[in-house]
């Protein structure tokens, strides 16, 4: 065993309200530079739709993750060092524009400069890469308001596998809001692609950077990650991707989007992992693969995990932040957290709770009570729409997992219900997999937890500045240009 520690994250994703709050926080602090205008570190999506870039979710398009060979060796969805050669100069894998958008600013100079007219002036849109007049038709979250719409909801990769039928009467059931940001996996794909060793994941706390005076552009990284979540600065032409907000979470602090989401469904903590087992989790059979990445995770309780963390040199303070671990109790503790795209193999860090509200508007829709465990577990078996669709997004198609997932949300409401208002005894908490003190613990984290309690984030020590600092000789966002440029 030899124990890491890795800054995660977990979203609750019923409180997300889709207002890209996080969003534009997250922009204003790391891409609001010249060449990174169609940069989102962090987007939100709506569900069902398309996402950014345009079908993300469609490797086998874009051929990012990993797979499996017949001899249940892991490989780069992409190929290998002789394909990278072959397509070295003329990448095939790799988003144009069009699948992002072209970035427009308005002519605001008119409006302010416009004499006095029977005519109200027109700010008209203008490329913000060549300054011209454009007609806007497309941008990152362009489908929000028309997520679910057979527009759109008919091109999303995640509903592949399900009928016409089932499509129709997945439109009138729900939509949800998916925020997402680079995943800081444990088997990064995109530090595996980088023919220079630009990109790389800290041994400290696991945020996966770009080291700006490596990288040569070769925009591997950029195909390789299945999430779409490395960009290429276009007048540096190097890469950039989510940092974590590593400078703020060496400070103890949470991440900008953390921070500033307005539904406050965002959970940082450390967790503890087993080296030893990383690889075997990512190759593990589809079946199995969110059990054997559950199993990648240490208890930090455990004194034998405790014994080899302090060999490892986690330090006590950082053991006591994976024991407080809002993200240990949600993923593994209480076993709500699901990771996204599981199949994709690169162990991601951000972890999601699935949206219960769907299944309580089907629950009504069915006749029954959405206060109630009872009518809600059965909307919950009944509904194989929701649940199919779900189980693409978190546990590569196991509907079982995700309606566990969702019977112990409904019962946590349930039993709060019962317990707060006096309205008869709590249904068995039992149905749902766990105690009555369980669903209590749970309640209070999900629904009143402090920021204390939200973001546990141990400070860096400052006797490893230099090791922090050692790989990083540069900084990971917006360096010179390349010679080559
Ligand atoms: S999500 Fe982040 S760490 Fe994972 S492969 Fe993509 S860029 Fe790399
Ligand atoms: S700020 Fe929070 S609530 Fe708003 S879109 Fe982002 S994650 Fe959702």
């Amino acid at each position: 065993m030899r124990v890491r520690a890795q800054m995660a994250m977990v979203m609750n994703l019923d409180k997300c309200i889709g207002c890209s709050t996080c969003s534009v926080t997250c922009k204003q602090t790391w891409t609001n530079r010249d060449g990174v205008e169609y940069a989102w570190f962090n987007n939100v999506e709506t569900k069902p739709g398309i996402g950014y870039p345009q079908r993300w979710e469609d490797q086998g398009r874009w051929k990012g993750g990993w797979t499996v060979d017949g001899s249940g060796r892991l490989r780069l969805r992409a190929g290998g060092r002789l394909r990278k050669l072959a397509t070295i100069f003329a990448n095939p894998d790799l988003p144009s524009l069009d699948d992002y958008y072209e970035p427009a600013t308005y002519d605001f100079d008119t409006l302010l400069t416009a004499p006095a007219a029977d005519r109200m002036p027109v700010a008209r849109p203008l490329s913000a890469i060549t300054g011209r007049p454009m007609a806007i038709e497309w941008g990152p979250n362009w489908d929000d308001d028309l997520g679910g719409s057979a527009l759109y909801a008919a091109t999303d990769p995640n509903l592949a596998g399900l009928t016409d039928q089932v499509q129709r009467s997945f439109e009138t059931t729900f939509m949800f809001h998916l925020p997402r940001l680079c995943e800081h996996c444990l088997n990064p794909a995109c530090v595996a692609a980088c023919p220079s060793g630009a990109l790389y994941k800290r041994e400290r706390d696991g945020i996966v950077l770009v080291n700006q005076d490596k990288c040569r552009g070769w925009r591997m990284c950029v195909s390789a990650c299945p999430y779409k979540k490395v960009y290429i600065n276009r007048v540096t032409a190097k890469a950039e991707k989510c940092t974590f907000c590593f400078p703020r979470i060496e400070a103890g602090l949470p991440t900008v989007c953390a921070e500033t989401c307005v539904g406050r469904l965002r959970y940082l903590g450390l967790v503890l992992y087993d080296l030893d087992r990383v690889e075997a989790a990512a190759a593990a059979p589809e079946a199995e693969l969110v059990d054997a990445q559950r199993q990648v995770f240490l208890d930090p309780s455990d004194p034998a995990v405790i014994a080899q963390a302090a060999a490892d040199g986690i330090p006590p303070d950082w053991l006591a932040a994976a024991q407080a671990s809002p993200v240990y109790a949600l993923a593994l503790r209480h076993r709500v957290a699901l990771p996204l795209h599981p199949e994709y193999r690169t162990l991601p860090m951000v972890w999601y709770i699935p949206p219960l509200s769907p299944v309580l508007d089907a629950t009504t829709a069915l006749g029954g009570d959405n206060t109630s465990a009872d009518d809600v577990f059965h909307a919950v078996t009944e509904l194989r729409i929701p649940l199919g669709y779900l189980a693409s997004l978190f546990t590569a198609g196991d509907t079982g997992l995700v309606a566990g997932v969702l019977m112990k949300l409904a019962a946590v409401r349930a039993h709060m219900r019962a317990v707060t208002t006096g309205a008869g005894a709590p249904d068995d908490p039992a149905a749902a997999g766990a105690t009555g003190p369980e669903l209590e613990a749970l309640y209070r984290l999900l629904a009143v937890a402090k920021m204390r309690d939200r973001y546990v984030v141990p400070p860096a020590h400052k006797e490893e500045a230099a090791e922090l600092a050692a790989w990083a000789s540069g900084c990971p966002l917006d360096r010179a240009p390349l010679a080559v440029a």
